[in-house]
């Protein structure tokens, strides 16, 4: 079957990489499937963008914050009209259900919203000066070019609450998508295009972040960073980023834990265990994969999370009755069955699944089973590193402080929750916890637009995303003093 060839998007216009390399991309679902081509491009390139972008600021900068909302809600309105397409490009290129790609979906048009409506406010403050006669007050500026650099996992959701607040604060943009999912990212950047985004604005570069990544990050001509993805690559970006001073926000990896209280309510903790461990396939930087259980609830928790994990129907994403769907990628697969070997090496007991699933629509594509692991250690390394899949990892806890403690283990801190109908255990876990978001009694996942977004320890350093907060992220504050005295100070 023939495939479209896609280009970049450079200073308003599709074009092919310099070299005129390309590569292709495929279903997990359907390996055999190919989806498109896209652009493989160099250092070049990226340069080209960066210059382009930097050519775009000054009108784009200088353009009324209640102007650049227009073209957000002009945005928001095309990516409604284009929603289900959307969704299944999301489904057919990064493999998830086509339900979380229609919620991926939503949660980009609701931060494009949250941004537009930031038009109208963009707020500075004033304050008494300590000197007579004099107004001081603080407006807000675009930081200037900046890259935005974004992973596989949530090709929409990610870009647009980068993207969206990046814009209304006035910035120009060079977008590096994850090289495995450029065909959501294309089509997002078609939008801001067809909503009158003006030329250069907005940039689009596809192709490998060893060099486009890498090119945007150590130009001295941008001016911020706004990265999602591994710690590993989050740290050296951060590193590189300082050696210039440029703004840079890193949201990383997790290793996020629940902690099942003894009082809880079982079944609806049960419930919300199984989607955060097996929803999108553990694929979430929120995902759910470790379980601390009070020692009172255990054996029960246990026969219940086996039944429901059982319950699960696995396909393809894009079947509306499946709830787990493949892993992204072969690489994806290779790790996740190689962190299952590990498990068991170490002396993690298999409770649940632990296989590659085989046979049918299994053989053709990365399809990895619902795994859980008991008797685990709180420092194997299945218990301590981020897998990213189906897996999760069940420990045993004689009490809130041991629970807390394992769930402290890590070195990530992105997101908890806590299930009991104790507000004295519910509030010293909140106070306790290391991670930056806190769920009581719901899934380690998600979260609304309009707070901040965002981790501690190696899961995110620098300002959070989202809220108020991203708006913090993408502008720099001018302080202004005024002496109005009329004549020299004494
Ligand atoms: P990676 O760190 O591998 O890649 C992220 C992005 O960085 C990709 O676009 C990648 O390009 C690019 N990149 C790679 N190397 C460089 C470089 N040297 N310089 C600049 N850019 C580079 O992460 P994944 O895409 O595998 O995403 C999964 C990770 O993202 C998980 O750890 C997950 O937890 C995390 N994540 C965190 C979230 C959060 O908010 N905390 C949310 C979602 C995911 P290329 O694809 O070409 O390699």
């Amino acid at each position: 079957m023939a495939f479209k060839t896609h280009n970049n998007f450079i200073a308003g216009r599709w074009v092919p990489s310099m070299t005129g390399t390309t590569y292709t991309i495929t279903n997990p679902a359907r390996k055999n499937e190919v989806l498109g081509e896209f652009q493989s491009s160099t250092q070049e390139d990226a340069q080209r963008a960066v210059a382009m972008a930097a050519d775009a600021l000054k009108g784009w900068a200088e353009t009324p914050a209640p102007s650049r909302a227009a073209v957000l809600f002009r945005a928001l309105s095309i990516l409604e009209s284009r929603a289900d397409e959307m969704a299944r490009s999301i489904t057919t290129e990064e493999g998830k259900p086509l339900l979380d790609s229609q919620g991926e979906v939503k949660r980009a048009m609701n931060i494009i919203e949250y941004a537009a409506g930031e038009g109208r406010r963009m707020f500075g403050y004033t304050t008494p000066s300590e000197m007579p006669s004099t107004m001081a007050y603080t407006i807000r500026r675009p930081l200037g070019v900046v890259a935005i650099i974004t992973p596989w996992n949530f090709p929409l959701a990610i870009p647009a609450w980068k993207i969206a607040p990046a814009l209304i604060c006035g910035n120009t943009l060079v977008f590096k998508p994850a090289s495995s999912t450029p065909a959501t990212a294309v089509k997002f950047v078609e939008v801001f295009e067809e909503a009158g985004l003006p030329s250069g604005v907005l940039n689009l570069v596809t192709g490998p972040g060893s060099s486009v990544g890498n090119t945007l990050v150590e130009s001295s001509e941008v001016k911020g960073i706004s990265f999602t993805g591994s710690t590993e690559i989050g740290t050296g970006i951060y590193a590189e980023g300082a050696r210039s001073l440029k703004k840079v926000q890193c949201e990383m990896g997790g290793k996020n834990a629940v902690i099942l209280m003894a009082d809880a309510d079982l079944d609806k903790a049960v419930h919300g265990i199984v989607q955060g461990a097996f929803g999108s396939t553990g694929q979430r930087c929120t995902a759910t994969s470790r379980v601390i259980v009070e020692e009172g609830v255990y054996d029960e928790f246990m026969d219940q999370l086996i039944d429901r994990t059982g319950k699960l129907k696995i396909g393809d994403g894009l079947d509306p009755e499946v709830d787990v769907s493949p892993l992204a990628s072969q690489s994806q697969f290779d790790i996740v069955t190689d962190y299952i070997g590990m498990g068991t090496e170490e002396g993690a007991r298999l409770a649940y699944g632990g296989n590659a699933l085989a046979g049918g629509i299994y053989d053709q594509g990365y399809y990895v089973g619902p795994t859980i692991f008991t008797d685990v250690d709180p420092y194997m390394r299945i218990a301590q590193e981020e897998i990213f899949g189906p897996v999760l990892t069940v420990f045993k806890a004689k009490d809130l402080a041991e629970a807390i403690e394992i769930s402290n283990s890590v070195k990530f801190g992105l997101s908890s929750s806590i299930y009991t109908r104790d507000l004295t255990q519910a509030f010293q876990y909140v106070h306790t916890v290391e991670t930056g978001m806190v769920h009581i009694n719901s899934p380690t996942l998600g979260g609304e637009v309009h707070l901040p977004f965002g981790g501690l320890k190696s899961s995110g350093v620098g300002h959070r995303e989202q809220g108020v907060e991203a708006m913090e992220f993408f502008s720099e504050v001018i302080t202004v003093y005024v002496d109005y005295a009329g004549t020299p100070r004494q």
